[in-house]
């Protein structure tokens, strides 16, 4: 990820920020603002759980959270908030171009080693150009 993408998401948001997120493609940097803030509107300004987010080689990113205390601080309509929001947000994070985080995409399979790419009508053509 570009320096200009990751650089803000550690400023604006530490508690959930990890260093693997500066790996992952461009494209997936709003979705990952988006994802922060919604579940900071949903804890109410307290750090209830910590994320753990895991790039796909082929794209795509599993999302998991988990309590950060063991005390029972998260109620049970933000547990369930929180439910719902990993599994649209997983679904639709699977759906956008990697380069860029615009959709419809299409997946280009690559005929060596290099892992598949999900990306955009744009970007699609740029790679395969790019690729001759
Ligand atoms: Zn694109």
């Amino acid at each position: 990820m570009r320096d200009d993408l990751w650089k803000p998401i550690k400023t604006a948001h530490p508690n959930y920020w990890s260093d693997k997120i500066r790996l992952m493609p461009d494209g997936y940097s709003s979705a990952i603002v988006g994802l922060f803030r919604d579940v900071e509107q949903i804890s109410g300004g307290l750090q209830l759980v910590e994320i753990d987010l895991l790039a796909y080689p082929g794209g795509g990113i599993a999302a998991s959270m988990r309590p950060r205390t063991d005390g029972d601080d998260v109620t049970d309509a933000q547990k369930a908030q929180l439910f719902d929001l990993l599994k649209s947000w997983s679904k639709a994070v699977g759906q956008i171009c990697q380069v860029c985080g615009r959709s419809p995409v299409s997946i280009l399979k690559y005929m060596d080693s290099r892992d598949q790419e999900i990306l955009c009508e744009q970007h699609m053509r740029e790679r395969r150009s790019s690729d001759e």
